[in-house]
């Protein structure tokens, strides 16, 4: 597929008018997956080397990041924002801009840009805009740094279902929006993505509505990274051991009996426990 800057999108508005944005360029909202460069996506790999401008955050990784072209401006919409909650609204705004000057342009998001990434948000704010967009989806960090640690988020003796949860390390959100209860109760794999600062109320929520005390738990932090460290514990010293080994944030949180298999499919990987 042709990569062109001069993109020609139209839509129906909510009053059924087509708007016309032929001057406009495009917008990708690609996933970089987990970090590991060789899971980057063909295609992500293509618009990247093709694209204008890149606006990025850290998450990707130093190795993905490093791999963008000279030619392309670099924006780090983490710099950008600032530190102010409100930093996405100034981000949708920045990709809307560069758009409006006819840019193609990639907007690069770790893991998956649909999975906890605010993906939907700016592809909202696009279509608001009149911005033709694309989204290319990449590895989420929720299966792959499982999956290097040596545990498969589903298994046919341990768990036939997966949840995925946010951690809620929105400083934003005082209260949980998670039901404990039922989250207690499921019988397959928890996975909890930005969960690393809120560790301790998250188990302790677990325990408090029925969870055994002794279920598998491990933290995965900077999975697939070469530097990619495991910690196995159960639900009651995962605290503890969370403190004692300073574990910090990137790291996917996985709950369950499939944590077992880490010893035996772990091996061959880089950060055992
Ligand atoms: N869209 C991303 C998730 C963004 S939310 C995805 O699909 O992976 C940010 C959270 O993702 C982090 O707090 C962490 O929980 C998780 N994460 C992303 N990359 C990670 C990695 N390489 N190792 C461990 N956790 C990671």
């Amino acid at each position: 597929m042709p990569i062109n800057n001069f993109i020609t999108s139209s839509f129906e508005n909510t009053t059924g008018f087509a708007i016309m944005t032929d001057n406009y360029g495009k917008v990708y909202l690609v996933g970089s997956g987990p970090g590991d460069p060789e899971l980057l996506t063909l295609k992500a790999r293509r618009l990247i080397d093709s694209a204008d401008v890149v606006i990025y955050d850290q998450l990707p990784g130093e190795a993905i990041l490093s791999s963008i072209p000279q030619k392309a401006e670099k924006i780090d919409a983490g710099k950008y924002a600032g530190d102010h909650t409100l930093s996405q609204d100034r981000i949708n705004e920045l990709i809307v801009e560069k758009a409006k000057e006819g840019k193609m342009i990639v907007r690069l998001k770790g893991g998956d840009p649909y999975v906890f990434g605010r993906g939907g948000e700016e592809g909202q704010e696009l279509v608001k805009a009149g911005i033709g967009f694309e989204i290319v989806p990449g590895i989420t960090s929720a299966i792959s740094a499982p999956a290097y640690a040596g545990i498969p988020v589903t298994h046919r003796d341990h768990a036939s279902m997966v949840t995925f949860i946010t951690g809620h390390e929105d400083p934003t959100k005082e209260e949980s929006g998670l039901d404990w209860e039922t989250l207690a109760k499921f019988p397959g794999t928890i996975v909890i993505l930005m969960g690393v600062k809120m560790l301790e109320r998250n188990v302790n929520e677990l325990m408090r509505h029925g969870k055994d005390p002794s279920t598998p738990i491990a933290l995965i932090e900077r999975g697939t990274r070469p530097d990619q460290r495991v910690t196995v514990g159960t639900l009651e010293n995962i605290v503890a051991l969370k403190k004692e080994r300073k574990v910090k944030t990137p790291a996917i949180t996985i709950i369950g009996d499939v944590v077992k298999l880490h010893d035996e499919l772990g091996e061959q990987f880089p950060g055992r426990s």
